[in-house]
């Protein structure tokens, strides 16, 4: 079941273009934006089953990004994914600890970022059906 919708926040075009090619030949159907904000307004419209959320972004960030995200009622239990290849930011514990419900390092390996996308769809189904 690989039709959800998936929302990238990503500025960098050759980024969202890979991560877009290879969600997009698994048949799930993407959404993009280069910024947190418009990221903000996409996700309260479009309410997709998961959000890829670039960290370093121009202007907000993907941290406060998520911070947003989590305040909606619209959008809070919406799954987030951090990509990220900032040093501050590398570390799968630290951004979970942030709130993200998965992680992958920049550049992304293609096999180990499905397997994230797909755990993670499948963990919030399992939360939604439970509810
Ligand atoms: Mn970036």
């Amino acid at each position: 079941m690989a039709n959800e919708l998936i929302l990238i926040v990503e500025d960098n075009e050759k980024n969202r273009k890979l991560v877009r090619d290879v969600l997009q030949v698994k048949g799930y159907k993407t959404i993009e934006t280069e910024t947190g904000e418009e990221g903000i307004r996409m996700a309260q419209e479009s309410q997709p089953a998961l959000i890829l959320m670039d960290i370093q972004l121009p202007g907000m960030d993907g941290i406060a990004a998520l911070k947003h995200l989590r305040a909606d009622p619209k959008t809070r239990d919406i799954p987030v994914i951090a990509v990220t290849a900032s040093a501050m930011t590398n570390k799968r514990e630290t951004m979970l600890a942030e709130g993200f419900d998965g992680y992958q390092n920049k550049p992304i390996s293609i096999k180990d970022f499905l397997e994230e996308v797909g755990k993670v769809l499948e963990a919030h189904r399992g939360v939604r059906e439970a509810s």
